[in-house]
């Protein structure tokens, strides 16, 4: 695999201080020799997040972010590892050697070309949209659909007629096979193992980029054929997980608020109607990453989801994850439509207007979703759904946001605020009366990494991992000792891990080293994922600074080489792991 060799990784790092590249996202206050600043990654009022001029590093203590200059360009930018440090390179001054196979065995084709690829594909298909008789069929479904000419193209839309005509095209403009799979125009037929054109007889959606770069495909089949849409799959130039469908065009309309939909017909329908402010995922469930890309365009988020119960659904998910971003969530459920297409299409845009103004917040959500399940005429159920609203409530931390929620639930269901008050009360001292009692379980449970979503079988090997986490955490923090390891000095394996994780992190670190006889945080990101780098970092950060740096970090190689280490791992007892989370606990940080 051509990696990027650890020295251009270095001189980028070395000319592009991570300082001055957070300083242009947030702004930096000294505390020592560190720097604080309001976490970009999470959303909070005091500061949690620092930088480590020292290291070149930087760790937000409140949602557990770190890495490097490069992490960090990723993260904040939504870049894949290759264009982060391009980015820099570019900055610096410095000049990457370009990559040639990738390890996958898929030629890598540069960016450049898979973007004008995409380009020429979607002028295609547009093409044989508006051609007289291939495409007559299609623009009769869109018309009736109500998109307008003007709609139509603004959004770029195509047809791919039932046959191999655009892959034949392309190879007359010049693009080959190889170039056409890469890009996800072409996919190899596993009976033949040739190449065939992939939307076929369907209706087609460019993806733009906020760069108003076409980056992948959506397919809608003509007919009843399955699957009903089919999207392209992620590319060196297209993350499913990290793009919005017409964020290009909400962008510039979004700033006070931004309409989450389902589909990008609904999508398109809104913003024909002079609703620019829309935006869907692509084909999938609102990822992480998706809301964090919101929460650069816009305060407040109204999903507008499909009115049946799996949208419902996903629209519970989806506040979850914008809330946790830090932004105002609301939700519209439009009565008399399935989705937001139909109910423009239905009522018109005046009608949709009117229901914004009235989507509701997430507590309103959360009460429909609740009263829906019970039967309002029944008094017997009525007390279960009041009970089941009132254990809501007592189950949010802060006191000023229940009293809140006591108000709006009282009017929603005709009950005193007296009442729900008295109810919501005695539940918080009961569930408090609970979990004294089951206080030691729960510690134990954090102390043992239950839900660690990073190791995910830091349970099963606990003493192992608690060793695992300082040997990776100083070896990330002390390169010197890679080089002990490396040389034989110092003997360990990856065999020696008892945690996948563990043995991962390891051999990568090692792979870093063995083949440029260097290491750097930066070179982590291209084979381990955003939180995996975050978690090494935090376990670099954790053990920095300490005395007999070199004793501490033989003795926990010991301990892993150490035969009845693993035994002991297997039956450590209750007590040694509260008493270990304590600690954690007096340290400051979790
Ligand atoms: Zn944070």
């Amino acid at each position: 695999m051509a990696r990027i060799p650890v020295s251009v990784i270095e001189e980028i790092k070395e000319r592009t201080p991570i300082e001055d590249v957070v300083a242009r996202y947030v702004t930096l206050k000294r505390a020592g020799s560190n720097l604080t600043a309001n976490c970009p990654f999470h959303s909070e009022r005091t500061p949690s997040f620092v930088v480590f001029p020292a290291t070149q590093s930087f760790y937000c203590f409140g949602c557990g972010a770190g890495g490097d200059v490069v992490s960090f360009l990723m993260r904040i930018e939504n870049l894949e590892y290759v264009d982060a440090l391009r980015q820099l390179a570019e900055r610096a001054g410095v000049s990457i050697p370009d990559s040639g196979e990738r390890g996958d065995g898929v030629e890598t084709v540069p960016r450049k070309r898979l973007f004008e690829m995409n380009r020429d594909a979607a002028r295609y298909y547009r093409d044989q949209l508006f051609d007289e008789s291939r495409g007559e069929a299609t623009r009769r479904y869109l018309t009736e659909r109500g998109l307008s000419q003007t709609v139509i193209k603004r959004f770029g839309l195509g047809f791919a007629p039932d046959d191999f005509g655009m892959s034949r095209h392309m190879k007359e403009l010049g693009y080959t096979e190889k170039e056409l799979v890469a890009g996800f125009l072409m996919k190899v037929s596993e009976r033949s193992g040739k190449p065939y054109d992939l939307f076929r007889g369907r209706v087609m959606f460019p993806i733009i980029d906020v760069s108003g770069r076409v980056i992948a495909f959506g397919g809608r089949v003509m007919g009843d054929g399955e699957p009903k849409y089919l999207n392209s799959s992620d590319t060196p130039v297209f993350k499913k997980s990290k793009n919005l469908f017409a964020l290009n065009y909400a962008k510039n309309n979004c700033a006070d608020e931004m309409i989450l939909c389902e589909g990008y017909m609904d999508v398109i329908s809104l913003h024909g109607a002079g609703v620019e402010n829309a935006v869907a995922t692509l084909g999938t469930a609102l990822t992480p990453e998706q809301a964090r890309i919101m929460t650069k365009y816009t305060k407040r988020v109204i999903i507008c989801y499909d009115s049946d119960a799996p949208g419902q659904r996903a629209a519970s998910r989806a506040i979850d994850l914008l809330s946790e971003v830090g932004l105002d969530v609301k939700v519209l459920k439009l009565k008399g439509a399935k989705d937001p297409d139909e109910f423009i299409k239905k009522y018109g845009v005046d009608a949709f207007r009117d229901a914004l103004a009235g989507s509701s917040g997430k507590f309103s959500h959360t009460l429909g979703t609740i009263s829906s399940k019970y039967d309002e005429n029944d008094p017997d159920a009525r007390v279960k759904m009041i009970r089941e609203v009132c254990e809501y409530i007592a189950s949010i931390p802060g006191a000023t946001e229940r009293e809140i929620y006591i108000n709006q639930a009282s009017a929603a269901l005709g009950v005193s605020v007296e009442s729900i008050k008295n109810d919501v009360l005695l539940i918080i001292n009961k569930n408090r009366k609970k979990r004294r009692r089951e206080l030691p379980g729960e510690m134990l449970r954090n102390a043992t990494g239950v839900g660690d979503r990073v190791n995910r079988d830091k349970l099963t090997h606990l003493r192992a991992a608690s060793c695992e986490e300082t040997v990776l955490g100083m070896l990330v923090g002390y390169p010197e000792y890679i080089a002990d390891v490396a040389s034989g000095r110092i003997k360990l394996s990856e065999d020696d891990f008892s945690t996948e994780f563990g043995r991962r992190a390891f051999s990568t670190i090692c792979g870093i080293y063995g083949e440029s006889g260097a290491f750097d945080i930066g070179a982590l990101s291209e084979h381990m994922s955003p939180d995996e780098v975050s978690r090494l970092v935090k376990l670099s950060v954790d053990r920095s600074q300490l005395d007999n740096g070199r004793s501490i970090f033989e003795a926990n190689v010991k301990a892993l080489t150490d035969e009845k280490s693993r035994e002991l791992a297997k039956s450590e007892d209750a007590f040694d792991a509260i008493r270990r989370m304590r600690e954690t606990k007096n340290r400051g940080n979790t």
